[in-house]
């Protein structure tokens, strides 16, 4: 089965296509040709997984391609922090300005957190899968599912660690000491809000 994973973002198509191996093909949006930029103006994740997914999709629908391609998931991301209310949940990418900026992002949790007993945080990875075959591989119309998967941690003081992407290095996960930057990209692999969202998908396609 080929699937179109909608997302160029190289660290996340590592990850996920580990753990895909040997369900399926991953097809990045480089592999099919598309160029554009999603606008992510959803106001929840499953809003922006879905939005992203579907523009995806119906682009598909133009533009054939040489393998048969069975469906497209995409993927969005929050981090959620206790303290700040959930913040800043829908606006992990551009919490620090409309240009997404990791190194920006990183310098205004720790600020804003340097006050803040409660340093609780999860993230929560919402991934929708666009297919128009069933699981006996029949034509359908197309369907679209959600599933999700999350973790929950806590924020470090300061940053650790020079592997993963994103908050990566502000990460701690419930049940180590270490950042997600510090720990193995196995261990990230195993625990993930990103893994676990993937393990569902996997339901979804056996
Ligand atoms: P998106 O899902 O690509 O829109 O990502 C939203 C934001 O969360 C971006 O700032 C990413 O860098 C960050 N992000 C997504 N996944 C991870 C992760 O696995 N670890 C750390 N940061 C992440």
């Amino acid at each position: 089965m080929n699937l179109v994973f909608a997302t160029n973002n190289m660290h996340k198509l590592e990850e996920v296509s580990n753990i895909l191996l040997s369900t399926c093909h991953i097809l990045s949006l480089r592999d099919i040709g598309f160029e554009q930029d999603i606008e992510e103006t959803g106001r929840t994740l499953e809003d922006n997984s879905l939005l992203k997914a579907r523009v995806v999709w119906d682009w598909l629908r133009e533009h054939p391609q040489t393998v048969p391609v069975d469906g497209v998931f995409a993927d969005d991301t929050g981090l959620e922090i206790a303290a700040l209310d959930n913040q800043p949940g829908v606006r992990t990418a551009r919490w620090a300005g409309e240009e997404h900026d990791d190194a920006a992002n990183r310098r205004k949790a720790l600020r804003l957190l340097h006050d803040k007993q409660d340093r609780s945080a999860r993230f929560r990875t919402v991934i929708t899968l666009i297919t128009a075959k069933d699981n006996v591989g029949a034509e359908t119309s197309p369907i679209a599912a959600q599933v999700e998967g999350r973790v929950e941690g806590r924020m470090a003081e300061q940053e650790s660690g020079d592997g993963g992407f994103g908050y990566d290095s502000l990460f701690i996960p419930d049940g180590y000491d270490r950042t997600f930057a510090q720990l193995p990209a196995k261990t990230k692999n195993a625990v993930s809000h990103r893994a676990r969202a993937v393990q569902q998908l996997k339901l979804l396609l056996l």
